[in-house]
């Protein structure tokens, strides 16, 4: 049974690392695709302001709760979430579980090179983990018959679709009954940070929920779409006085 939380009209999954992997390894088990989702604060912001968005967080298999901002939100509402199950760590514990229990990947997204990079990558950090497909983020509405056809005559059990949101969750919610996979991962910079071209932020950064600082030192140009967090936090703590009303 799933248990969920719900912050600002988004339903998130209360689920722990370990939980959320054995819950993929389900859908791996399964007949059909299942669209796991992991927003964080900004995310989370779009689905408050665009209803479309809302939708597609709401339909997914499973949501996960990326990033501190999100784990507060649930805090500030009493409803606490298990625990952070960031993207980038929910693929990195697949890759592990893998070479025991084997899965079959597909890297789907970032610029041409970066997926085959990350398999390179995957092939030493990884061993047992096995990629069966990649294919660069960049493609015309024309040729997108083309690459669903290449992702499922792989035959790989899990998608990393690596588009950045919400582009990411759009993809993966047209194209879900597509698809012959049984799990379809939105998990946006994951192939740059496997391909070792962004690295994560340092452990106390992301012990201490200060990771979009360490991304803001990093690249001050989001800082735009960063101002999504504090609105976000903003926005909770409104619902928790009761001056919003969702
Ligand atoms: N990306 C892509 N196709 C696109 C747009 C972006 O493959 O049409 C890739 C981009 O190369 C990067 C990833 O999506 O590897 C995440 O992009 P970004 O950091 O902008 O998004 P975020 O994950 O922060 O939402």
């Amino acid at each position: 049974m799933r248990k969920t939380i719900e912050i600002a009209g988004i339903n998130i999954d209360d689920i722990s690392m370990d939980q959320a992997v054995e819950r993929i390894y389900e859908f791996i088990e399964s007949n059909e695709n299942h669209s796991v989702f992991t927003p964080n604060a900004e995310i989370m912001m779009d689905g408050i302001t665009n209803k479309q968005m809302k939708a597609i967080l709401n339909s997914a298999d499973m949501l996960v709760a990326d990033g501190a901002g999100v784990v507060l939100a649930s805090k500030i509402l009493g409803k606490s979430v298990t625990e952070k199950v960031s993207g980038f760590d929910l693929v990195k514990n697949l890759l592990i579980a893998s070479s025991k229990r084997p899965i079959k990947f597909y890297l789907f997204g970032g610029k041409p090179g970066i997926a085959e990079k990350a398999n390179a990558n995957i092939i030493c950090d990884y061993p047992g983990a096995e990629v069966v497909g990649t294919r660069n983020g960049y493609f015309t509405k024309e040729e997108e018959p083309s690459i669903i056809e290449d992702i499922n005559n792989s035959g790989a059990d899990v998608l990393l679709v690596c588009l950045g949101a919400p582009k990411q969750e759009f993809w993966i919610s047209e194209n879900k009954n597509r698809l012959k996979v049984k799990a379809s991962l939105g998990v946006g910079g994951t192939m740059d940070v496997l391909a070792g071209n962004v690295k994560l932020a340092p452990d106390f950064f992301r012990n201490n929920g200060l990771e979009w600082l360490y991304r803001l030192y990093k690249e001050p140009w989001r800082f735009k779409r960063m101002l999504k967090l504090p609105k976000f936090i903003l926005y909770v703590l409104g619902i928790r006085i009761g001056l919003i009303k969702k």
